[in-house]
């Protein structure tokens, strides 16, 4: 689903009244009564007002007619959510212009979108349900099971726990983007000028970085925390340069850490004393299926996060750690040592209940299955009788991460001129 922000600026005070009582109403009625949503908008004009708002929200596709419904009513759709929440980042200052969308993650979509300022920051939308939305069996299966009309609720969820869990790392020091403010489904962050692993073709000291990356999910466990998908996707991996006056004397980066020396200055080969020094240096995002070390399966999440950061290694860089591990029984022996603040109790203490949790984790594995198996029949078909193994020049897994909608994806922001900003107002 795309976002196209022209319909914001038509939209008048009256309309947004209503659609945050659509918003509302939805919280006990899966189709909002039209006499609900006319109390509950409390315009002055009335009824007719009302009915006015609705047809042009209507109009937008940012509320729906609920079809052979008992009563007359709207339920809000997806489009909807999206313009509630966008409209709160505008009102709080924190979004006036809408750029390109950047990613398309399996559960999510990444824009780029701008203060008033110029200050370009990421907006995360969550879309939990997008890929079960699609397998009609699964979504029905779900709906069986006492989840209906609840895939919205589930994004807030999961933007509610990656906006507390990023908080706290950051707090804690990891490196990962600033949050910035959530409503509803999305989350508004800093946008990390860098590329997933997933994009890097070499790097010049593989064994230094994958040092790097297990320290952190060590130093996780300390707290108490399990990533749950510590894949090259989730792994930005920036280039901080220290000019190289500075680089023999303050800057001295730490023995786990990736250093390089740039191209561009390798080549004048001639002063290799005045080299730049690069250090890469990887910030972790996507935090909406962390899990504590007192999980159930914790073992098994962390062997996978684990498992995965070989598996990338080997394909991509050629690297294979000569150390086994690290072991979950070991990290496990860590939790809280050293003072370190347990984290895992994050969500809890942002207002999560035990039963949002578990709805949540219920969710996203179900997400993740359905991702893996249509991973799955790609390749199959791509393969079909030939070795599948990965290189960087098979692009496979980005299609994965892509939707199918993609043509019409830009279409929306050249309509406007050719123009990729988008204001709010
Ligand atoms: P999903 O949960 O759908 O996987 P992610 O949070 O992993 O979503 O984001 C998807 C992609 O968007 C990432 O792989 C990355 O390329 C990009 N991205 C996400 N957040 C940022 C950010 N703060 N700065 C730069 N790029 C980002
Ligand atoms: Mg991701």
């Amino acid at each position: 689903m795309k976002l196209d922000t022209r319909v914001l600026r038509h939209l008048t005070q009256e309309d947004w009244k209503v659609l945050a009582a659509v918003e509302q109403g939805t919280k006990n009625h899966e189709n909002v009564p039209t006499v609900l949503i006319e109390k509950l908008s409390r315009l002055k004009g009335g009824a007719s007002g009302v009915h006015k708002s609705i047809s042009a929200l209507a109009k937008a596709s940012l509320v729906a007619k609920t079809l052979h419904a008992k009563y007359d009513g709207y339920r809000l759709t997806y489009g909807g959510l999206d313009y509630l929440a966008l409209h709160q980042h505008a009102q709080r200052k924190q979004v006036y212009s809408v750029g390109s969308r950047i990613g398309v993650g399996k559960e999510s979509d990444i824009m780029v979108v701008a203060d008033d300022a110029g200050v370009q920051k990421v907006l995360k939308i969550h879309r939990l349900g997008r890929i079960s939305f699609r397998t009609v069996k699964a979504n029905r299966d779900y709906l069986k099971s006492g989840q209906a009309g609840s895939w919205m609720y589930l994004s807030q969820l999961a933007a509610m726990k990656e906006f507390a869990f990023m908080r706290a790392l950051r707090d804690e020091g990891f490196l990962v983007p600033e949050p910035i403010s959530q409503s509803r489904h999305t989350i508004l962050m800093t946008l990390i000028d860098a590329l997933p692993m997933r994009q890097i073709s070499m790097v010049p000291d593989p064994a230094s970085l994958y040092a790097d990356l297990i320290a952190i999910l060590l130093r996780l466990a300390q707290h108490g925390l399990i990533h749950g998908d510590f894949n090259e996707f989730n792994i930005l991996i920036k280039e901080e340069r220290t000019p190289a006056a500075l680089s023999t004397s303050t800057s001295t980066p730490s023995a786990s850490t990736s250093t390089a020396t740039s191209t561009s200055t390798q080549t004048s080969s001639a002063q290799p004393a005045t080299a730049d020094q690069i250090t890469l240096v990887p910030v972790i995002i996507d935090f909406p299926q962390m899990v504590s070390m007192d999980h159930v399966n914790a073992e098994m999440y962390f062997d996978r996060d684990v498992a995965c950061i070989k598996r990338f290694f080997k394909r991509r860089f050629h690297f294979t750690a000569t150390q086994p591990g690290p072991f979950f029984k070991d990290a496990k022996k860590t939790v809280g040592k050293d003072g370190a603040r347990r984290l895992d109790a994050t969500a809890e203490a942002s207002g999560f209940t035990k039963k949002m949790a578990k709805d949540l984790e219920r969710a996203i594995a179900l997400e993740k299955k359905l991702a893996e198996e249509k991973a799955e029949l790609k390749k199959e078909s791509k393969y079909f009788g030939a070795d599948s193994d990965e290189d960087f020049h098979d692009d496979d897994d980005d299609d994965d991460q892509e939707e199918d909608d993609s043509e019409d994806d830009d279409e929306a922001e050249e309509e406007e001129g050719g123009q990729a900003k988008q204001q709010l107002d």
